[in-house]
């Protein structure tokens, strides 16, 4: 799932690679997903609007990565997609959601799995598109300090319970992440995902607030975590210490927990039960 990190990392590469290239043609919807989020144009008026459309620039906005194209914005990311770039027809996909051909002989394609945005939208509709949580503070921007941190845990409501994972998540959630960062993020802070976002120290809560915009800041400048590929095909280079193939081997920190996986509340956490402490 493409999130925060390699939202960046592919923003820039389109910027990088794709910034003045003009569409050719633009295919959505050969191989119709039920969960591609395509906005309120038709496959056949999406190609005809972007034919001759010049890409501008590429900025991402939480887990979406938005295209600027004269006065329309492509908006793709936000879940399960693979983004790539091909110097050569040969290497397209056979099945895919979205593929433009460039004036020179270039493409690009995402295929989806689960969900993700194929979205065209006209610019000034920006502020009204659905899935950019505007509402939620980017762990990674200039906004997102200690003491807006700090502020918007004491905002939580006082009778209601909220673990550090839903906190990240959703109440009020953070914008650009997911169940795939955090669980490196928490095992890193040593906060069980399950941990009562209220019962923290200040201590606990500036350990994870510093873990947090490390964490992130090294996933984005490592080009993502390993088990995303950037539009180049390749794996980002951050190494993730908790995920799947990591149950039941050692915690790499207290070398004698093993660690383990529990589904926790829609998806699968993994912690060390040592190193990552549940409060009551
Ligand atoms: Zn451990």
């Amino acid at each position: 799932m493409i999130e925060l990190p390699e939202a960046i990392v592919i923003s820039k590469q389109i910027n990088d690679e794709l910034k003045g290239k003009t569409v050719k043609s633009a295919i959505r919807g050969q191989n119709p997903h039920r969960f591609a989020f395509t906005g309120k144009y038709s496959d056949k008026d999406f190609s005809e609007i972007l034919i001759g459309k010049i890409i501008k620039k590429s900025w991402p906005n939480g887990n979406v990565i938005l295209v600027q194209l004269d006065g329309y914005l492509l908006s793709l990311g936000c879940g399960g997609e693979r983004i790539l770039y091909h110097k050569h027809e040969k290497t397209i996909p056979k099945k895919h959601q979205l593929l433009l051909e460039f004036d020179d002989q270039t493409y690009l394609t995402v295929t989806i799995s689960g969900w993700g945005e194929v979205r065209l939208l006209e610019t000034k509709d920006l502020a009204k598109h659905p899935h950019i949580p505007y509402d939620k503070v980017d762990p990674l921007s200039e906004e997102f300090t200690l003491s807006i941190f700090k502020k918007l845990v004491k905002m939580l409501p006082e009778k209601k319970k909220c673990s550090a994972k839903k906190f990240f998540i959703t109440e009020p959630g953070l914008r650009g992440i997911g169940n795939g960062v955090i669980q490196d993020i928490f095992f890193y802070s040593k906060i069980h995902p399950k941990t009562e976002m209220k019962s923290l120290s200040t201590k606990d809560l500036e350990r994870l607030f510093e873990t947090t915009r490390k964490e992130l800041q090294k996933m984005v400048d490592l080009g993502g975590r390993d088990c995303e590929k950037d539009i180049f095909n390749q794996n980002g280079r951050y190494q993730r210490i908790m995920h799947s193939k990591a149950v039941n081997t050692s915690c790499p920190v207290c070398k004698t927990t093993l660690i383990k996986k529990k589904q926790y509340l829609g998806g699968a956490i993994y912690f060390c039960s040592s190193c990552q402490m549940v409060l009551p």
